[in-house]
């Protein structure tokens, strides 16, 4: 330890305030204090030398020795100036001292000092810090620390001892009054250099952090600079251009941002929509794109991300709600309060959505408004988009953004309108979709109605997966048949079978005839119809299935009526049957079965099409000829070969219709089925055919009141066929009086209206015997008296009808 004393003197004090002379360095000081004024002349004019001691507090004005640290500094003033009372003096520290006693107070402070010797300075450890020092000094005046040139070149140049070293750059740290007393104050060079390297390297980080800082700032501000001045020559070129409008000025992109915002999206379509608001805040004004940017965020702002109507499923109300606005179609009902008993017990799962409803039925037959009443009875919105026709994919998937005037698809469209993700969606017309080289629709509909994807379905326009979940979907179509089959599959069908004259009279009396006087602003005025004129309505102005007609007739009677209120004149307040032919003009249809005859070749089918059930008119004509079959009045291909197996089955037993073997050598067969031009197949009418082709055959005339349904075999065998409800009802609306069904079909009564079972006799037949016995006029031909004798040489043409 090389501790000890140089020597003892006695020297004039001074004490400063706010700084510490540190040995090994230069400062400039100034004095003002009487005392400190006296203490550096008196030593100025003797040897130079003045003991330098930092004050401990330095508010106090005349400090004594107990105010002053008692480690200081010895030094020499190498120059002197004096201005106005007050001096300037240069010092250059030499050592550390220790006051040791007080000597005298006046004219200043003198005292007895004791120089202390530097502790551990020489070490290999003391120089490798020294020099680790030195550099961190370099860098911290690189990265911008302050100092004189001077002193910066004798620090770094590697020349001075670690003692000068040490203290010089300790007298240069940024750090506090009392931490540099304390380093004063520590005798250890080796200690010093350590503290003293702790200090500058956290200055050197600290500068550090500013230069990046300052770095940043001035880029942030060149760029501000830059897009102003751009901005500014925008504007200038607009002005000049007279173009101001159509920019995307801050006020859009603002409100752009904020729309964002408000629109509550899932994180990354908000990113999404952010990215492109700043790319439009980035387009030059003139820039098209700017416009299908605008369309695009827009559509994106304005979807129901997180609006949802509130997802209460009470049975009780909805069931209230059903059967206050509907009457009958009580199995449709019942089947959809089911669906709804399991949407409320699977509520809050994943999958949340039971399977997709879907309504088939005749037109006007209330699947619509069923759907509406659902939406209303769970508190949802109802939407509402056709199929018809859509042959493209991208009608139900939206066009890709590429696309000049590209929109999202029909499902997002549908939502968009809704205004909420959990609207009861109807999907009309399902039954005709179309496909082709544009990609199947069907497909992209499965993604949206598929309860294992549509959580993200994803719309080509819109390029960000939307949440279709809580979707309820309804779709509704008039037949099953065209119906792509992935879907069907996915679909619980709940059919819609028309409506029976009795039910359709209790619709237009309770429902429609109130709701249509509303309609016309006569709410208030109390016009009753007779039950009698709205039946006349029903038979005479309407066939139809379901009850649009119907609403439109009865539309038209309560526009005629506003208009009498409307002029003034006197109104009718009840409407008699015997007014309606006056109101609503000639009647329109007269009973089907009227105009016709029980003819021979002329039999009676039952069959289903879009519209609904419907009686068919099958006619058979016979001429001379070669055996040929000649079929018409558009039947499909199934039909085609419903006859032909009734031609050989007639051919096969020729003696049981008392015909000549090989009757058929000689004539040609001619089968049509009129009523328009509408497409007929299906195999139902097997029986019906027979009947017409065996009537022309036998000469046998056919019951015109006999209706028939059911599929034949070549061995005659009649077979189940679909469709009973709507068929009985129509022959019901016909006014046919027996209705011969297959025998397997007889379960299906039980779906039968009373009404209806009540008019109707029904014949259940296994062998096409079964239907002859009935539906002919006579039978069996063989041992009947009255049948014209049949001769093959000369058979007996009949012209159809
Ligand atoms: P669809 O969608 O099957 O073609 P709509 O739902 O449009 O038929 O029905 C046509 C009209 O008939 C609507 O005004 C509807 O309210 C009415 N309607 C249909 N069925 C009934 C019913 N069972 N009870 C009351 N009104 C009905």
């Amino acid at each position: 330890m090389e501790t000890g004393t140089n020597f003892t003197r006695i020297v004039p004090v001074v004490a400063v305030r706010g700084s510490v002379i540190f040995p090994h360095t230069d400062s400039i000081l100034t004095f003002g204090r009487p005392k400190s004024v006296a203490a550096v002349n008196a030593s100025f004019q003797e040897d130079r030398v003045v003991a330098i001691f930092g004050q401990k507090d330095p508010r106090v004005k005349n400090p004594d020795f107990d105010d002053l640290h008692k480690i200081g500094t010895i030094a020499t003033i190498t120059q002197m100036m004096s201005t106005d009372g007050e001096i300037y003096a240069m010092v250059r520290g030499h050592a550390r001292i220790k006051l040791e006693e007080g000597i005298a107070r006046e004219p200043y402070l003198s005292a007895r000092i004791t120089e202390i010797a530097e502790e551990n300075k020489d070490s290999d450890e003391v120089k490798a810090l020294a020099n680790k020092l030195s550099e961190l000094f370099q860098k911290s005046v690189n990265l911008g620390k302050s100092a004189e040139i001077t002193t910066v070149m004798k620090i770094i140049s590697g020349q001075v001892e670690p003692v000068e070293l040490v203290d010089s750059v300790a007298s240069l740290l940024e750090i506090k009054q009392t931490e540099k007393q304390q380093l004063l104050e520590n005798f250890s060079v080796k200690e010093r250099l350590e503290k003293v390297i702790e200090f500058l390297n956290r200055e050197v980080n600290v500068l550090d952090i500013e230069r990046t800082i300052s770095i940043k700032t001035q880029k942030r501000f060149e760029d501000q600079m830059r897009k102003a001045m751009l901005r500014e020559k925008r504007r200038t070129i607009d002005e000049e251009l007279g173009e101001e409008d159509g920019a995307s000025s801050d006020d859009e992109i603002g409100d752009y941002k904020a729309k964002v915002k408000k629109a509550k999206m899932p994180k990354e379509v908000a990113k999404k929509a952010r990215k492109e608001v700043k790319r439009l805040s980035q387009l030059s004004p003139h820039n098209p794109e700017g416009a299908y940017i605008r369309n695009y965020i827009d559509w994106l702002v304005e979807m129901p991300w997180s609006i949802l109507s509130d997802n209460d499923v009470s049975i009780a109300k909805a069931s209230k709600v059903l059967n206050r606005d509907h009457y009958g179609i009580e199995k449709a009902k019942e089947r959809i309060l089911e669906y709804l008993a399991v949407m409320k017990l699977k509520k809050g799962e994943t999958k949340s959505q039971p399977t997709i409803l879907c309504f088939i039925g005749p037109p006007g037959v209330g699947k619509t408004s069923i759907g509406k009443s659902i939406a209303r009875s769970l508190g949802r919105k109802f939407v509402r988009v056709s199929l018809g026709g859509i042959r493209d994919e991208a009608e139900i998937r939206g066009h890709r953004r590429t696309y000049v005037g590209a929109l999202p698809g029909r499902i997002i469209q549908g939502i968009k309108d809704a205004g909420t993700r959990n609207p009861v969606f109807m999907l009309d017309e399902i039954d005709k979709l179309g496909v082709d080289f544009r990609g199947d629709p069907s497909s992209a509909l499965l993604e949206a109605l598929d309860p294992e994807q549509n959580k993200e379905f994803s719309d080509h326009y819109l390029e960000v997966p939307f949440d279709l979940s809580e979707v309820v979907f309804i779709a509704t179509g008039n037949i099953l048949d065209t119906v792509p089959a992935p879907l069907r599959d996915r679909m619980e069908v709940i059919k819609f079978p028309g409506y029976t004259e009795e039910e359709k009279f209790h619709i237009a009396k309770v429902f429609l005839w109130p709701k249509q006087l509303g309609l016309h602003g006569l709410g208030g005025k109390k016009i009753t119809i007779d039950d009698q004129a709205i039946r006349e309505i029903i038979s005479r102005y309407t066939r139809e299935a379901g009850v649009r007609d119907l609403e439109r007739n009865l539309a038209t009677l309560c526009r005629k009526v506003a208009r009498q209120v409307a002029e003034k004149k006197r109104h009718q307040s009840k409407i008699a049957a015997s007014s309606i032919k006056k109101l609503l003009g000639p009647r329109k249809f007269s009973s089907l079965l009227a105009e016709k005859k029980d003819e021979v070749g002329m039999s009676t089918g039952l069959s289903v099409t879009p519209a609904g059930g419907e009686i068919i008119f099958i006619e058979v004509a016979l001429m001379p000829g070669k055996g040929k079959l000649t079929l018409t009045g558009q039947l499909g291909d199934v039909m085609k070969e419903s006859v032909k197996a009734a031609f050989t089955w007639s051919k096969a037993h020729w003696h049981v219709l008392g015909l000549k073997e090989e009757f058929a050598k000689g004539i040609d067969v001619h089968v049509h089925v009129p009523e328009g031009a509408v497409p007929k197949d299906g195999p139902s009418a097997g029986v019906a055919m027979a009947t017409a082709l065996i009537s022309a055959l036998t000469n046998i005339a056919v019951e015109r009141e006999v209706g028939m349904t059911g599929e034949l075999t070549l061995r005659g065998r009649v077979l189940e066929i679909g469709g009973v409800k709507e068929k009985v009802i129509a022959a019901h609306r016909a006014g046919l009086k027996t209705i011969i069904l297959p025998k397997e079909n007889k379960k299906d009564l039980v779906d039968i209206p009373e009404a209806v079972k009540r008019d109707i006799k029904f014949v259940f037949a296994s062998q096409l015997d079964d239907v002859l016995k009935v539906a002919m006029k006579a039978w069996p031909p063989v041992n009947l008296s009255n049948r014209r004798k049949y001769s093959p040489s000369r058979p007996t043409f009949l012209a159809a009808n």
